[in-house]
């Protein structure tokens, strides 16, 4: 079996937000995504409050390699080039070089982009284990399995631990801060995908895990009716996306309206406090950008 601890990156200096997971198992210390370059010294010290160092660490196990998730990943293996880093096939090329990547979240992040991720340092091609999805790894005595569960992105792996009964499932199940009152969904450009996200949900629920670990943050009970109720909050937000779209005179207005209303309705839930740490976790504007492109696309198939 062995420890999984929650090393909380503080990214920002926002407790939770980011969770990067450690996972020991009779020596062998694994990373489940371990957040930007930016909170690179913040996760060193959660590691040195177990008496453990970067140089201790046998492998770095990616969901998808989102800046917030992977982003530290070249400059731990820098550090110690023994480190595997296990991510899916179509992240991999990303991860060796992230030029491409960095170049489309400095699009996104126009102005904070370094502030926020810092520098992402390539991995070198032969650190990487690249995965199809279907595999078992083993980690000492522990066993973990990786399904492929695309929706939010394409190259996004979730991770079961069956002995635990632990999903440690990135992004595909939402924002929920410490097991709260309201599961919000991230659906940054340029995959979002409803209909391929639902068989992620049927590939999750088919393993019945008794508890979900969310990147953000931590875990979460009951994950049939987490999910369910992520799912209804997803396709709500995609319906309150097109009603906007119809109505809104640009894009930026569009936007606007979009961010105002999901936080009018996080505040309802959450508190006014709350509702904005939620929101600064999720990125609301860039939720309403993924939304937009996934109907925009949806349109045009079908036309
Ligand atoms: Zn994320």
């Amino acid at each position: 079996m062995g420890n999984i601890s929650i090393l909380d990156t503080n990214w920002v200096g926002r407790p939770h937000s980011i969770a990067a997971a450690l996972l020991e198992a009779d020596g062998h210390r694994a990373i489940i995504d371990p957040g930007p370059e930016s909170t690179l010294a913040t996760l060193r010290e959660r590691l040195h409050a177990r008496g453990l160092s970067v140089a201790q660490l046998d492998a770095i196990l990616l969901t998808h390699i989102h800046l917030d998730h992977a982003g530290a990943s070249g400059s731990l293996v820098r550090e110690n080039p023994r480190i595997a880093v296990y991510v899916y096939n179509l992240g991999a090329p990303h991860v060796i070089d992230p030029s491409r990547l960095v170049a489309s979240a400095q699009r996104l992040w126009p102005d904070t982009l370094h502030q926020l991720f810092g520098d992402t340092l390539p991995v070198p091609k032969e650190n990487l284990r690249i995965l199809e999805g279907g595999e078992t790894l083993t980690l000492g005595t522990r066993k973990l399995e990786v399904a492929y569960t695309p929706g939010h992105a394409s190259h996004h792996v979730s991770y079961f631990d069956a002995a635990e009964g632990i999903a440690f499932v990135g992004d595909t199940t939402g924002i929920r801060i410490d097991n709260g009152p309201y599961i919000l969904p991230a659906t940054p450009p340029p995959d979002i995908n409803l209909e391929i996200w639902d068989s992620s949900f049927a590939t999750i629920l088919a393993r019945q895990p008794s508890r979900l670990f969310l990147t953000h943050f931590g875990y979460a009970d009951k994950p049939a009716e987490h999910i369910q109720a992520f799912r209804r909050r997803l396709h709500h937000w995609a319906e309150l996306t097109a009603e906007i779209l119809r109505s809104a005179s640009t894009e930026a207005d569009a936007k606007k309206t979009f961010v105002t209303r999901a936080q009018e309705e996080m505040q309802e839930h959450l508190g006014p406090e709350e509702a904005d740490h939620h929101a600064f976790t999720a990125g609301l504007d860039l939720s309403f950008l993924g939304l937009a492109r996934y109907l925009r696309k949806r349109a045009d198939a079908t036309a």
